[in-house]
This record gives structure tokens, sequence and C-alpha cells, in this order.
């Protein structure tokens, strides 16, 4: 073959296609992978100077906490950083492990609960071990890439219903039924959704895949920890934790550590750890992480006033930039959405600028892939490490912003 008539695979690389193309082939570090320094916490470096950090998951304000730091410097000491070695299915498996996820299960109302070392890895996993053949996976249109990419892995079927709109997945799962599918069918949504901040409407959801005979599967990343009563997630906060077959957590966020967590029937989580590559390929979680989410786990069951320091926060930040004109949406929960009027890009770049430049605050647009195309947004978290102070001073620096930008 000719040269000329061959294309070669990394030739795209030098376009400005794909994911953040234009600021990929700039270098760019400001807009995209931004570099910052310093432990995670409201308060970081970012070129030099201080800033203000509205970014980070850390709903609880556990990154930096004096008592697990402790618990892990004991668990480094004796366990160093690689313990245990292998798959949990080979020689990775130990009492601390055991014994975390029945904390977990009893956490989270169910019968047994399973963890992952990544969040990400646990979603793949669970849908792609229980979907085969035959089967069909149903998710909401605005889920997490995590969902879609195991909707694409598994074997099974794969349909999409409009976001939160319960009418539609009750279209489809009668569908699905009609066109003589008596295969397993898992729903699969977000808890609470990541950058928009709305509820899923879990009752209703749990009640049509129960007429449809399906199984549901909540992926709760901003949920868990941080909703309802005992931060249990978005189902205890809209009362149907028991309705729901499978819950899962990351430890990503309220946790601030690494890893997730599924929790439902024990011969389901059985069947999941058996059969998710994701578990069985890969390496079980450090030991220092087993010591740091379980340590989590305790403070977050015995400090609540750090979920209730978190609303006070997300409230008086809500409230103040709906107040001097920007539009949230529709958020339920501490995930504060900015919408960007028009989603135009030169537009939000713009405020974001004169947010870190001028005022020293640091938040991060939202774009496709993230959010559906033609949508830009920047999302805040406030966290219980946030002041009331840090709030006002955002809120008056986003005023200026906005009156400045012509944008409120
Ligand atoms: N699901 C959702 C809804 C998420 O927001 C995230 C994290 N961004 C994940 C899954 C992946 O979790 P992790 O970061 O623990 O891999």
């Amino acid at each position: 073959m000719e040269d000329s008539a061959i294309t070669d695979l990394f030739a795209k690389c030098k376009e400005d296609g794909g994911y953040f193309g234009p600021w990929r082939v700039k270098g760019d570090n400001y807009f995209t992978q931004p570099i910052l320094e310093g432990p995670a916490g409201p308060h970081m470096i970012f070129q030099g100077k201080e800033v203000l950090i509205w970014s980070l998951n850390s709903y609880l304000g556990l990154t930096g906490n004096a008592e697990i730091k402790e618990a892990v410097q004991e668990t480094l000491n004796e366990y160093s950083t690689g313990s245990p070695m292998g798959s949990r299915m080979l020689t990775g498996n130990t009492p601390q492990h055991i014994a975390l996820e029945e904390r977990f299960a009893d956490y989270m109302g169910k019968e047994a609960a399973m963890i992952w070392n990544y969040g990400y890895m646990g979603v793949l996993g669970v849908v792609a071990a229980l979907v085969g053949e035959g089967d069909t996976v149903i998710v909401d249109a605005l889920s997490h890439a995590s969902i879609f990419d195991a909707a694409f892995l598994c074997r099974g079927e794969r349909k999409v219903f409009k976001h939160n709109d319960v009418a539609h997945l009750d279209d489809r799962l009668r569908r699905i039924r009609e066109n003589n599918s008596d295969g397993g069918i898992l729903v699969v949504t977000e808890g609470v959704y990541g950058m928009t901040g709305d509820l899923a409407p879990l009752p209703e959801i749990c009640e049509v895949k129960d007429k449809y005979g399906a199984r549901f599967f909540i992926d709760d990343a901003h949920g868990f920890g941080i909703m309802g009563e005992n931060g249990v997630g978005v189902a205890e906060h809209q009362g149907c934790q028991d309705k729901v077959d499978l819950h899962f957590g990351t430890f990503a966020k309220g946790f601030a550590a690494i890893g997730g967590v599924t929790a439902g029937r024990k011969d389901v989580i059985d069947y999941i750890r058996y059969n998710a590559r994701t578990n069985l390929f890969a390496k079980s979680t450090p030991m220092v992480y087993v010591t740091a989410i379980g340590k989590a786990l305790e403070i977050m069951i015995r400090e609540p006033e750090r979920r209730a320091r978190m609303w006070e926060i997300t409230h008086r930040l809500q409230d103040g930039l709906r107040e001097v004109g920007f539009d949230l949406g529709n958020t339920g929960s501490p995930v504060t959405p900015v919408y960007v009027p028009a989603g135009d890009v030169e537009t939000g770049m713009g405020m974001i600028k004169i947010l870190r430049e001028e005022y020293g605050i640091f938040v991060s647009g939202v774009m496709y892939p993230v959010v559906p195309k033609g949508v830009i947004l920047f999302r805040l978290i406030p966290t219980a490490a946030h002041s009331e102070e840090d709030v006002d001073r955002t809120i008056d620096a986003f005023s200026k912003m906005g009156k400045k930008m012509g944008v409120i």
C-alpha cells in the first residue's frame, strides 16, 4: 500500500479536534488542567497567588482532617503504601476490607456492600457484571460519563430516557416489555446530578421500575455522605432508601479520599464481586485508604454538624447569587451551577478570567462533553470548610463581574 493512502493513527493529535481540542493544542493550563498548588482546601495557590476555591467536592471539609491524617500515619507506618498486593480475589482481601464493607452495608441500610478502588470502576463493574445478553440497561440522558461507558461496556441492549422524565421512562419500559423482551432490565440514574445539582425523582422511578419488573441502580456520587438526615444519600432524603436495589457512592467527594462503594442484597453483591471485571482484574484498595475511608465514615456519622454547616454555606451562597441576578437553574443540593447566558464560550472565559484575576476567586467552567453541547456553566461546590466571609466576598465579586460582563 502507498504511504499516502495510509492514515497515521497519531495524525489527529496535531489537530484541534477531540475533547477541548483548541485548548489542548495551545498547551493551555488556565481553563483546562489548571495547576493548583498546596493541600486541597478552600484556599490554594494558582499561578503564584492565593485563590479562594469553589471547585472541590470535599463537601464536608474533610480534606486535611487531623484525625484522618493521624490514623493514616499509623497505617502507613505499619503497611507502607503497597499493601495489600493483588486483587481481592487472589491476595488482596483482608479483615480490614471486609470490616469496612460491613460498616458501609450497615450505614446504607443494605445487606451487603463492596468497595471499589475508583468510583468510575464501580459503576462500570456493576452494570457490566449484571447486564448480559438479552438484558437491557436504560439510563437517564444527563447521566455521568461512567454510566454511559458502563452501558457501552455491557453486553445488553442500551436505552436512554429523557432527563428526570418518569413518564418517558415508563413508556420506554413498556415498549421494551412489549417487544417481547423478557430479559432483565436495569434502570440507572444519578441521585444528585453532579453538574446541575437537581435531584432524580427516586420514589416515582422506584414505582415505575417495579411495575415492569426492572431493577434500579443509583449512582449517588454527589449525594452520598451529603443528602438525607444521616447523609446516606438522595434516597434517604426522599424516603425510599429501602426501595433502591443497588446504591452506589464515591469516596472521592464527601469522604475526601478515593474509591467507591456499592450496597444491595447479599447475593447480588456477591455476584458482582465475582463477576465485575473492574474488581477481578484490578488491585485491591490500599490499606492507607481503607483506614482513611473508615475514619471519614466514623467522623461523618459522629459529626452531623458538618452537614448542617455545609447547608448553611450552601443557602447563603445560592440565595446571594440568585439575589444579584444569576441563574442557578433547578438545583436541590449543594451543587451550585451558575449558567452562562446563551452558553457563550467567550463570555464564559471572560467571566472566569475576571473572577480569577481581579478578585482571586477560582471557579471552573464546565462545557461539552461534561454537559450537553450549547450549555456552559460554572459549577460551585460550597463546603463545610468555607466561611461566611468567603461567601460574601464571592457574591460581591460575582455581582461586579456580572455587571462588567453585562450578564446580570
Ligand atoms: N459517577 C458520578 C455521578 C460522578 O460524579 C463521578 C465522579 N466525578 C463518578 C461516578 C466517578 O467517581 P470517582 O471519581 O470516584 O471515580
